[in-house]
This record gives C-alpha cells, structure tokens and sequence, in this order.
C-alpha cells in the first residue's frame, strides 16, 4: 500500500512498514495519568503520534487509534515506594478522586483541542476495564508466571526471561537487573526486585480500590495498557507508542505481560518519541522546572520569556524529528512563532490567489522543476519515518518563490498551471490536514480588518472634506499602534501592520 518506513524500537533500525490486515492499522499509545495538570512533557508524544496517525490516513489506512486514560493510581517508579498518585492528591485537595480525574481529563482534552490534535478512536480508561485487567492478571498466574503475595500479585520476571527476550526493546540486560535484586532492602513481597506489580493490595486508607481474587487493591500500571491494547486492537497490532521514558518498564513490562498471554508478540512496531528538555535541561518534579501547558499558553512561569501559542508549540515540536531531543528555550521558541508567521501568511496568501494563466509559454523551467522536486519530497520525507522537520524546510524554500508570486517579483507564468495547482493543493494537504497546523489569529485578524475598514471610510471623508487636521490625526495615531496606512495610486488606501 505505501513505501513507508518507521523506526522500530524492537529492532532499533528502520523497517518497511506493513500492516497487519491490509488497508487497516491498529495503533495504541499510552494515554496520560490525570492526577494533574497536562505539561510540556505531553504536548510532544500526543503531536508526534497525531502527525502519524494523520498520515497513515493520508495513506489510505483505516486507523483505529487507541489512546488510554490512566485514572486508576498506578506506581510512580518500579524500585520506589509504591505511591497511588491519584488517591494521595484527593485527600489533599478534598475532593472525590474521580472529581479530580474528571478535571484533570477536560483539561488534557482541551490542551488537545488547542493543539489541533485529532481525537483518537477509541479513549478507554483504566478504571472502566478493571474486570479486563482481573482477567489477565489470572491468566499469568494460571500460567504459572504470576503469584501472589500478601493480596498483591507481581510478575516473575526472572522465570520470563528463561525462556524469552526481557530487556530487548529497552536495551536492559536481564542478569544486571537480577544481580542488583538481592543488595535492595524492603524487597519482601517480591521474589525479586525486577518483578513488577499486577494487583497491588490496597491499604486501609486508599479511595480508590477494586474487589478482587486477592482482596480488596488496585491494578499496576503496565497491566492496564496490556488488558486496553487486547481489548480493543487485537492479540497483535501494528503499532504501539509513547515517549522513551516508557521503554523501561511500562513497555518491556507489557510484552511480558501480552506474550505470556496471547501467546503471541503483541505489537509488530514499537514507535517512541525523544524527550524534551528546558534550557538544557531534563524537565521534571525534581528539578522544579515543569511547565504546565495552560502557563505556556499563558506566559505565566517564571522560565518564560512570553506566552507561546499552541500552534507555535506545535510547529516547534514539528520542526524537529521526533527521535532527537528537543530543547525548549525561549530564543527557540521565538525564532519557531517568527517562522510559522511567515510560513501561514505565505500560505494564506497562496491558498487565497486566483492565479491567471497569460500564457503556454513557460518562463522559468528551472523553478518550475525545482517547485515540483520540494512538493514531491514531501511524500518522500514522510515515508522515512515520519520526518515532518524535512518536509517543512522544504516548505520554506518554497515561501520565497511564494512571496516572490505575491509581490509580482516573479510571474505566474514563470511555472506551469499545473506546478501552481499542484502547489497550492500539497501545501493545503500538507500544512492542514497532515501536519495540523492552522492560522490562529483568524477571529482577530477579521474584527481588525473590520475595525480598519471603518478607520479608512472616516479618513477618506476627512480628505474629501479637506479636514487635514482628522485625516493626519488618524494617520498619526494608527501609526502609534503600529499600523501604516498606504495611499495607493487609484485614491484607495491599504494598511499593513509593523
Ligand atoms: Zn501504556
């Protein structure tokens, strides 16, 4: 169906991309825990995995794109004290833990909205499947690789790893893991530290908490994404995503967990995005420098030099490959809203103009070539796995040559009507419905134009009265504003903004 070629993780090479079931793609991405407030650390898996999920569309593939909401308390860190993230906050804030989730959910889904990001398919959440989570935690111990202790139930790591690749995807070494096992302390349920909680026994004080075989508890983390990612996709799909930060042991953890009981690898592409970090440094709780979302939107942190537009965000993130890291600075961060400025005025000029062919005559065959190979590379970038940062440098080649057609530096008949079609359609394909990147500022942008119109008819009957005095009054302090009124030849008058 396609030449795509992606990454996969499990393989740590590019791959030929092909699906399962032809014309059909099952792709699953670990959704956010929504004990609080969405951060800059979301904005990046959920609009990479958006562009991919836009473009296999693109391609032709139906997509069922699974995207969970972790709302059941889960354990921080394998190896840490066990903490319900959830449960601990609602007591704090005195409020009913799913009062809290509902919050925090609305609140992520607006972040998305903001982003342009499409919905998933399906949104399942953990605390709507724990009878599904039950059930397999069950089955790995029926199946001898799961037991339980204390009304908790761990996975045995160690007994999985005899007999399969344990660390393969994250690139763990199995015996290291087991050989630093026996130096922990407060290890006691666990026959080793590299086992990890399915069911985890609830104390008297914890809200959230399920009946269950072994007691009254809540399930682990990595289970919840193993009993979503049958449900709704199958043994085996095609695609599992999320950030780097869950190779190890969110991921590793869930191939244990689905092979043992589907018999089968689960996921056939492993996807995940590089992580960011904030003037050079990695963003988290310890090093006190989380942005929330609705601060970059703001402006309101003291790490910020202003506020940053969703869409600035997200042509940010764009611009660079999903694999690298990324850094946000606030010198970046400018340099991206000056470029997507001059990216969506160029385009919106473009997507606007009707072009008059004059002639058959070809002007400039060379530009005409070098418009059509830029287009055409678009297709190509994408199907080396996913590289939207190529595809919108090329699109800054092209804005010159689209500017130069606006102001009339170059002719329309300098390319062929079927290159100005075809500019004007793959920019649309490309900047709208690919990459979801839209222009913001349209309600303003229209108010304003409206605003003007009126500033201009009063100015015009200023002149036509000879009232010098009003006429240069409005020129003057729309000046101040920062706004040039132009006289044009015919007696008519444009503004252009400074
Ligand atoms: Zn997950």
């Amino acid at each position: 169906m396609s030449s795509l070629k992606v990454y996969n993780s499990n393989v740590k090479d590019k791959e030929e991309f092909v699906s399962l079931v032809p014309g059909h793609v099952g792709m699953y991405v670990c959704g956010p825990t929504v004990s609080g407030e969405s951060h800059l650390g979301h904005a990046r898996p959920y609009i990479t995995f958006d562009v991919i999920y836009r473009y296999l569309m693109h391609l032709g593939y139906k997509v069922r794109y699974v995207r969970n909401i972790t709302d059941a308390g889960h354990f921080e860190e394998e190896g840490r004290e066990a903490i319900d993230k959830i449960s601990t906050k609602a007591v704090i804030e005195k409020l009913e833990p799913m009062e809290l989730v509902q919050k925090y959910t609305n609140l992520f889904h607006w972040a998305m909205k903001q982003f342009n990001n499409l919905e998933p398919s399906i949104e399942p959440t953990a605390t709507g499947h724990i009878v599904e989570q039950i059930n397999m935690i069950e089955e790995l111990i029926k199946a001898g690789y799961a037991y339980e202790a204390n009304g908790s139930v761990y996975f045995d790591v160690k007994k999985y790893a005899e007999a399969h690749e344990y660390g393969k995807l994250s690139g763990r070494i199995v015996d290291d893991l087991l050989e630093t096992t026996r130096e922990l302390e407060g290890q006691a349920e666990k026959q080793n530290k590299t086992d990890f909680a399915l069911w985890k026994a609830a104390p008297p004080e914890h809200i959230m908490r399920w009946k269950s075989p072994w007691g009254e508890g809540f399930p682990g983390w990595h289970i919840e994404c193993s009993a979503m990612a049958t449900k709704y996709l199958g043994k085996q799909f095609d695609i599992h995503g999320g950030g780097m930060d869950l190779l190890f042991p969110h991921h590793e953890s869930e191939i244990a967990q689905s092979t043992i009981c589907n018999h089968v690898a689960p996921v056939r592409y492993w996807i995940h995005n590089n992580m960011i970090t904030i003037n050079g440094r990695k963003m988290g709780k310890s090093y006190n420098n989380v942005i929330k979302l609705t601060e970059m939107f703001s402006g309101d942190n003291p790490m910020l030099e202003k506020a940053y537009s969703p869409m600035t965000i997200r042509f940010f993130i764009l611009q660079t490959h999903y694999r690298s890291t990324l850094d946000f600075g606030n010198d970046a961060l400018l340099a991206a809203e000056k470029g997507l400025k001059r990216l969506m005025e160029a385009y919106e000029w473009l997507q606007s103009t009707k072009y008059e062919v004059r002639s058959t005559k070809l002007d400039d065959t060379a530009l005409d070539e070098k418009v059509n190979k830029l287009l055409s590379e678009f297709d190509e970038f994408m199907n080396d796995d996913f590289s939207t940062a190529r595809v919108l440098a090329n699109m800054f080649e092209l804005v010159p040559v689209i500017n130069s057609l606006k102001d009339k530096t170059i002719s329309f008949d300098a390319l062929s009507s079927e290159t100005l079609q075809l500019l004007q359609s793959k920019m649309k394909l490309y900047v709208e419905d690919i990459l979801g990147l839209k222009t913001e500022t349209e309600g303003e942008a229209n108010k304003l134009k409206g605003v003007m119109k009126v500033l201009i008819d009063l100015r015009k009957e200023a002149r036509a009265k000879k009232d010098w005095m009003t006429s240069d009054k409005i020129r003057n302090q729309l000046a101040d504003q920062g706004i040039q009124l132009n006289d044009e030849k015919d007696g008519e008058m444009s503004w252009s903004v400074q």
